[in-house]
């Protein structure tokens, strides 16, 4: 396994490494303090997991993780102090599959990564069913919305195969929530908002007249054919 930590801040970066190497003693760490080294590192490194800062001397870590998302379904974690809700949307909404703040609890930071992990290589072992004109390729990272190709994150890997093996049933936002981290936590339901926004953009013809994903305000999401 290997991650790639982009980190200005030597102090954090080796506070993390070293939490990283305890965790998991065979993982190979990959750092960088630069964005734009970060890109490069994804596309010749190829990391299993990347830890993000977004404040970093070069480019900005929402632009990284921007151009990483034009070509790579990598796990992505943002580490930042940036707190305020309106950079925790963005950061989901461009693609992030978790979003930690500053200062953080080294334990918190280590049980998401590894959440994170799980959820990814799961999504590589299951059955992944189709639904109409869904069906995936040979990753399950890899969606077909008829013959239009669009690449998935995790966590939306995980959400829209959820809503697919429910089909035609409205799925309680807690229980995408627990299939997502395994619990339902404080803000979960805002983040899956997030996800099921882009799911929207990526597989919907209109986004805000969608045919695939309904929402049911204050109860949940169905993947059905129309609303009920
Ligand atoms: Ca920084």
């Amino acid at each position: 396994m290997k991650i790639l930590l982009v980190e200005d801040d030597s102090r954090i970066a080796e506070v993390i490494a070293v939490a990283f190497s305890v965790r998991w003693p065979e993982a190979e760490m990959v750092s960088t303090s630069l964005g734009q080294e970060a890109i490069i590192k994804v596309e010749t490194e190829h990391p299993d997991l990347m830890v993000l800062d977004l404040g970093l001397p070069d480019i900005d870590g929402f632009d990284v993780l921007k151009q990483v998302r034009l070509f790579s379904t990598v796990p992505i974690i943002i580490l930042t102090a940036r707190d305020e809700e309106s950079s925790i949307v963005k950061g989901l909404e461009w693609g992030a599959d978790d979003y930690i703040i500053k200062p953080f609890r080294q334990l918190e930071l280590m049980s998401r990564a590894q959440a994170l992990m799980r959820r990814y290589h799961l999504i590589s072992q299951v059955a992944i069913p189709d639904y109409r004109d869904l069906h995936f390729g040979q990753s399950a990272h890899q969606l077909f919305v008829g013959k239009r190709q669009v690449s998935l994150t995790s966590n939306e890997v995980v959400l829209l195969t959820h809503l697919m093996r429910n089909a035609e049933k409205v799925v309680p936002t807690s229980r995408l929530a627990d299939a997502i981290w395994g619990m339902d936590y404080p803000g979960s339901h805002e983040a899956i908002r997030v996800y099921i926004h882009r799911l929207r953009i990526k597989i919907e013809d209109d986004p805000n007249h969608p045919q695939y994903i309904h929402t049911y305000p204050r109860v949940g999401y169905s993947l059905q054919e129309k609303q009920l």
